[in-house]
Order: structure tokens, then sequence, then C-alpha cells
């Protein structure tokens, strides 16, 4: 796929999940108290993802740059994360998501979108056969959100999204949509690893 911008794939996935802190919050204000190390053992999860991939040059040219395109790159996943009950029937929490800058797989910046029952249920499949309409619906979200720099109904607020989130949310979707048709292709060498902080 190398000499593809933007490229989405489906596979198998080993999901490894570690809560490595906790949040101490205040009852009814949810006013965050501090936080501490915990360690508890891994959960593990066999199951499968849809994944969108960007080379490092288009997400760049598309906004996603400086210290905060981890944060960006993420907010756009939670988004897509969200949305995803308007083309596949589920909840938000069915979809699990990986975000990660440089994948050690792919080497580029990488979503990984996964159904979080094991062995999975068929959610990536659907997702990768609709991801057009899914992607559409995203950049709707996006679009028609009147706040200017992010806020929980879209990417998140800039403190989460950081303060180009919602712009590089908004240019990499429309750069999805307006490009060349994705064509998809299956995870080579089957089982990617997946490390996921909760
Ligand atoms: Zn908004």
């Amino acid at each position: 796929m190398d000499g593809e911008d933007a490229a989405i794939w489906r596979g198998e996935v080993h999901v490894t999940s570690l809560a490595t802190m906790y949040k101490k919050v205040r009852f009814y204000t949810r006013e965050s108290v501090g936080a501490e190390d915990i360690h508890l053992p891994a959960e593990e999860l066999d199951s499968e993802a849809f994944v969108l991939t960007l080379t490092d040059a288009t997400a760049s040219e598309l906004g996603l740059n400086g210290g905060d395109r981890g944060a960006a790159w993420r907010s756009l996943g939670s988004l897509l994360q969200r949305v995803a009950p308007l083309v596949v029937r589920c909840q938000p929490r069915d979809l699990g998501l990986s975000s990660q800058v440089r994948s050690p797989h792919f080497q580029r910046p990488t979503l990984y979108f996964y159904d979080t029952v094991q062995g999975g249920v068929g959610l990536s499949e659907i997702l990768f056969a609709a991801h057009r309409r899914w992607f559409a619906h995203a950049l709707d979200v996006v679009e028609r959100c009147e706040c200017t720099h992010g806020c929980p109904a879209c990417v998140g607020p800039p403190a989460q999204a950081g303060m180009l989130g919602k712009e590089s949310a908004r240019r990499i979707l429309r750069h999805l949509l307006d490009g060349p048709q994705l064509v998809g292709a299956p995870i080579e060498d089957a089982e990617e690893e997946l490390a996921r902080a909760r």
C-alpha cells in the first residue's frame, strides 16, 4: 500500500488492556482530586479490527503536527467511535479504540477500531463496507457543530483534543471523502498486538 496517502485495513488483533492508574474524583462535582498507580493483571482480547492509516506526510499536511498531534488524532478516533452506531447496530462501548501516532506495525499514524467482544461479532466488517458513510457522518457532526475549537459534542474540548483538534479532524475527514476511493486490504502478518491504557 506504499505510495497511498491513506488506507483502510481489516484483520485480527490481539488487545491487551492494562489499567495503570485510577483517578479520584469528588462526588457531584466530578472534580479531579488526584490519581494513583494501581497494579492489576492485563486483560487479553482476541478480536477483529477496522484500521485507518495516514502517511506521515499526509497527516502533517492535514494539520496533524506539533505537540498536540497525538491528542488530535485520538480525538478523531473518539468521534468516529461515537458516530459508529449510525452505521452499525452497536453501542459506542462495543467498539474499542486504540490510537497510535506511529504504529509499530504500520510505521505511521494509525487508528484501530476493534470489537470489544472476544472473537468479534463482525462490527469491523460492516464498518469496512460502510466506511464512506461512517466518515461522512463524522464530518457532518464536525461541520454542523457551532463551536470554534472543539467541544464535547464534536471532537472534544481543546484541553482534550488540542487547539487544532477540530480543524484537523475536519480536514482529515474531508480528505478521506474527497480523495480517491480507499481500497481496503487485510492486515498482513495476521495478528497485530495492541496495548491500550485504560
Ligand atoms: Zn463542537
